[in-house]
């Protein structure tokens, strides 16, 4: 029992005496917590290091200074272990759940993840949030004792952010929650969010670095604008990229303090005793005010039609597209051109087993290597 790392925690914040366990019990370690132990099993993964070559908007080799999703885990995490922390909440739990958020992801961002997708339909799909729970609990193969990292339950909660009712029920326990439409712990409702903040920040400071988006284009967003005129206003002489940092911490600063505050009363009124009281609730307690979520979804729309969908980047995702494409029909078609590990695998089921393990193997790529390999194969 590690009480001492949880003394002042509220009542209701994820605690090691409630957690609901190991798949495979293990024994206690002695210096850490439970949660402690989760984060470091996640930073030691082989996935987590993978996560430096792997595109958040912009393919890896673009350029050096742009956000991979190694550099946004690490930024989800510091918004995530403020939020936690202010709220009393489990700050190694959540910064668990923040670090292994994006494990499942394919190569090429959310282009690598439509394309194999589309290519999974006959045979179950795939999703990248699925996949980042399929990593920790069974393809990363660490331990002599079982396969998988053995997270807790509630880090796997938190990994699993959304799911359809179809692999909830093939899940088990950790999917039980999308039937029964009860919420996760407080930690992962901050994990959510914390993505989404990061994200939208970070890809309007990648975005104008690009030079895809222009400042006088983001002034439109009132979200954007409010904090550029604050700026403008004391510092007229800034220089741009100053201003845009300028803009973009403190956008980052008022929406996390209107997360904390707006989830504090939230918890006030609803006055939860325990974890468990927060999972019967009808909705998530960690939410932005209204007007704040407006704003922050308008951003997340312009990010969208403007950054996401400009052909530039848009060049790059149908050149993903058609790579993941490719490698899994010929890895389908020649499973002995994947590692041992996988084309045993493969050889062992039926054709849906197949494409899965080819699924795994493509996921598990990094942007570079999934360009070396199907330069290597075509
Ligand atoms: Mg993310």
């Amino acid at each position: 029992m590690h009480s001492g790392i949880e003394i002042g925690l509220a009542s209701y914040a994820a605690i090691e005496s409630g957690s609901l366990g190991r798949r495979y019990a293990e024994p206690a370690s002695r210096y850490r917590g439970e949660y402690q132990r989760d984060r470091d099993r996640i930073v030691h993964s082989t996935a987590f290091r993978r996560l430096v070559y792997k595109t958040q908007v912009f393919v890896n080799h673009e350029g050096d200074l742009y956000r991979t999703r190694l550099t946004h885990s690490l930024e989800v995490a510091q918004i995530g272990r403020t939020v936690a922390r202010a709220l009393r909440l489990n700050e190694s739990l959540t910064e668990a759940i923040c670090l292994a958020h994006d494990l499942g992801h394919t190569p090429f961002g959310h282009a690598g993840q439509d394309s194999l997708n589309s290519c999974m339909r006959d045979y179950g799909g795939f999703e990248h949030n699925l996949q980042s729970l399929r990593v920790v609990d069974k393809l990363e193969a660490k331990y002599a004792d079982f396969p998988g990292l053995n997270l807790t339950f509630e880090t796997r909660e938190g990994i699993l952010k959304h799911c359809s009712a179809r692999n909830a029920r093939a899940l088990g326990d950790i999917g039980k929650r999308f039937l029964e439409r009860r919420q996760p712990g407080l930690e992962a409702q901050i994990a959510d969010l914390a993505d989404a903040i990061a994200y939208n920040n970070h890809d309007v400071d990648d975005g104008l670095r690009a030079k895809l988006l222009t400042l006088e284009q983001l002034r439109e967003q009132s979200i954007v604008a409010r904090e550029f005129e604050a700026v403008h206003a004391r510092y007229p002489q800034l220089e741009d990229r100053r201003l845009i940092y300028e803009i973009i911490r403190r956008m980052i600063n008022r929406i996390v303090t209107d997360l904390i505050e707006n989830a504090r009363s939230a918890i006030e009124e609803a006055g939860p005793e325990t974890i468990e009281d927060v999972r019967a609730r009808p909705a998530p307690l960690v939410a932005l005010t209204d007007v704040v979520a407006a704003e922050h979804l308008a951003l997340k729309q312009f990010l969208g039609e403007n950054l996401y969908r400009h052909p530039t980047v848009k060049k790059m995702t149908d050149n993903a597209r058609d790579m993941v494409q490719s490698l899994f029909g010929r890895y389908m078609t020649d499973p002995q051109e994947m590692p041992e590990e996988f084309s045993s695998r493969a050889a062992r089921g039926d054709e849906s087993a197949k494409a899965r393990v080819v699924a795994d193997y493509i996921a598990g790529m990094t942007d570079r290597f999934a360009i070396a390999e199907f330069e290597r194969l075509t």
